[in-house]
């Protein structure tokens, strides 16, 4: 059995009465990559822990991210040499302890001139200096020859040389989860779908805090002697909690992917390519789908969980597609799945979304909450150090020596992520290779107790299996349909041909498990369908 224990959504009472009758050392406000990465370290340095999330673990801008862990290579022209180094410096840890979420793969530059090719040569070189890059990883080049036979789509009159080099493919909400359960397993008290809504004072401190269980409809009272506000996008709206006259830190920058079948973009590596407005956007192949992001435009809206896919959005990312690979024109009807979401950035008066620092910072709200903004996905755990750093001095806690990281949920395999697919082919003969290859990269070591639990394709063709939703219910604590498909599964995101055939028979299956009447069970299906149609639903920016 795994050594995580689970964050079983059916013991849901038994964290709450944790949560209300212990005493904990810190209390972090948000289940994003930011909160995650804290309560996990903070667990590992033996702080008693609590972790409360507004709605779904990972539902905010940590499951809407590109999904690579990586450098920033675009942002060395930026000048942000330090944020450079240490994320690309990140991606090895990343890798060392949970190989599944880090899987390396070649990222093509594609160049129209020599000239173009020395400048991105010189850049490259200066990148892997910053982040330790050796032998087989560093970048190359590929000639005209070599781009005919390994992307052969690229347009070949445009583009005669490309440089390739190593970024890593991860899966964000994954990342998340596998933090969760690894603070879980060192005692962490983690609850989704509760809202905080209050700061608790004592002599003007904080020492706690008031959430509302949003499934049970009932205040909690959590006493911490520290507490962090990791709410990402609503970073500010926490602060105010604190301080209801603060002025807000953020500026909300919106960013969408689109998701084609991978029949009408069969393309083989990620790829760079240049916007009208001479920005960089990825494109990504995944099983049975590539997708194509980001754009980068300032949200005026305030933050929400769903910010919405624009028809212009589109447009943008299709247009460089359309225009750099030989493919049948590439129109917004094609797309067959989207997500957006709100990058929480430090505003700098003055700047466009695009040119403001993708910097973290951490700072102290008059009754002492530590509150962690800015930052990106790749260097959660600097961050979550320094944080809680920030925390432990701040409320007097000591932080006893971590000892060597051990590997997160899932990531304690050797041998690489082809050594593990062979061997759940082996162990599950009727899986085909494709299956096996998503399910490594999703669930790493655990892929095996994910098919014990039920290895039958959840609907014909789809490469979901029955046991996933076992598995997100009774150890990833997914609590409703959306988090399953969204964020556990990730088949409403990247696997085309599941995306609406596992909508009902995945509600079949949480509803046994979680003892769902008949109405709820239809209420979750209608409440998903709505929301698929409406990611696909391009429409204008509300102003
Ligand atoms: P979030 O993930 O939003 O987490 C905050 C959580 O707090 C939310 O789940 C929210 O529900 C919860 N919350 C809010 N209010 C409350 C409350 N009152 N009580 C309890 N909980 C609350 N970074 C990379 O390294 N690589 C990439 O490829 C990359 N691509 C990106 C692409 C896009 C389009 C975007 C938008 C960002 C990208 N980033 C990337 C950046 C990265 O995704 C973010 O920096 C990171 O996910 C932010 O995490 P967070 O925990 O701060 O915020």
């Amino acid at each position: 059995m795994s050594a995580h224990p689970a964050l079983d959504a059916r013991a849901r009472d038994r964290t709450i009465a944790r949560l209300e009758t212990e005493a904990f050392d810190l209390a972090v406000i948000g289940g994003g990559i930011g909160g995650a990465g804290i309560a996990r370290e903070a667990a590992r340095r033996g702080l008693r822990v609590a972790l409360l999330e507004a709605r779904d673990f990972a539902a905010g801008t940590s499951s809407r991210s590109s999904k690579l862990i990586h450098g920033g290579f675009r942002y060395l022209a930026m000048g942000d040499v330090a944020l450079v180094r240490s994320t690309a410096l990140e991606r090895k840890a990343v890798h060392r302890i949970a190989p599944h979420l880090a899987e390396p793969r070649w990222m093509l530059v594609p160049a129209r001139s020599r000239a173009g090719l020395v400048k991105f040569q010189v850049g490259l070189t200066a990148y892997e200096k910053l982040g330790a890059v050796e032998g087989a990883d560093l970048h190359r080049t590929w000639s005209a020859q070599d781009l005919a036979r390994e992307e052969p789509l690229l347009d070949a009159v445009r583009y005669h040389w490309a440089c390739v080099y190593r970024e890593y493919v991860t899966d964000d909400a994954r990342l998340v989860l596998a933090n969760l359960r690894s603070a879980a397993a060192d005692g962490a008290a983690v609850l989704c779908h509760a809202p905080v809504q209050a700061i608790v004072r004592e002599g003007g401190r904080a020492a706690g805090l008031e959430a509302r269980c949003a499934l049970a409809g009932r205040t909690l009272r959590v006493r911490a002697r520290a507490v962090v506000n990791a709410a990402g996008p609503w970073v500010d709206e926490v602060v105010r909690l604190e301080s209801p006259d603060a002025p807000p830190r953020l500026h909300l920058s919106k960013g969408i992917h689109v998701v084609l079948p991978a029949e009408r973009l069969p393309v083989h590596h990620l790829a760079i390519l240049q916007t009208e407005d001479r920005r960089s956007i990825f494109t990504v192949p995944r099983g049975g789908a590539v997708y194509v992001g980001t754009t980068d435009t300032s949200y005026a809206g305030g933050a929400t969980e769903w910010p919405g896919v624009t028809q212009a959005d589109v447009e943008y990312l299709l247009a460089p597609v359309n225009r750099d690979f030989q493919v049948v024109p590439l129109r917004p009807a094609d797309v067959v799945g989207a997500w957006a979401g709100l990058r929480p950035l430090i505003a700098e008066p003055g700047k466009a979304a695009r040119e403001m620092s993708r910097k973290d910072e951490v700072w102290i709200g008059p009754a002492g909450v530590v509150t962690l903004a800015g930052g990106k996905l790749t260097g959660y755990r600097p961050m979550a150090a320094a944080t809680l750093a920030r925390a432990a001095e701040q409320a007097g806690l000591r932080l006893a020596d971590p000892g060597e990281e051990p590997p997160l949920a899932g990531g304690d395999f050797a041998g690489g992520l082809g050594a593990l697919e062979a061997a759940l082919r082996r162990e599950a003969p009727d899986l085909s290779g494709d299956a096996a290859v998503r399910l490594a990269r999703l669930y790493g070591s655990e892929a095996r107790e994910v098919l014990a639990l039920g290895s039958q394709p959840l609907a014909p063709g789809a490469p979901v299996v029955a046991g996933e939703i076992d598995w997100a219910v009774g150890h990833e604590g997914a609590c409703r349909l959306e988090d399953v498909h969204y964020r556990r599964t990730r088949a409403a995101l990247y696997d085309p041909a599941a995306r609406d055939a596992v909508v009902e028979p995945a509600a079949l299956r949480m509803a046994a498990l979680l003892g769902w009447s008949d109405a709820r069970r239809e209420e979750e299906i209608a409440a998903m369908r709505a929301r698929l149609a409406a990611d696909l639903a391009f429409g204008e920016e509300a102003r």
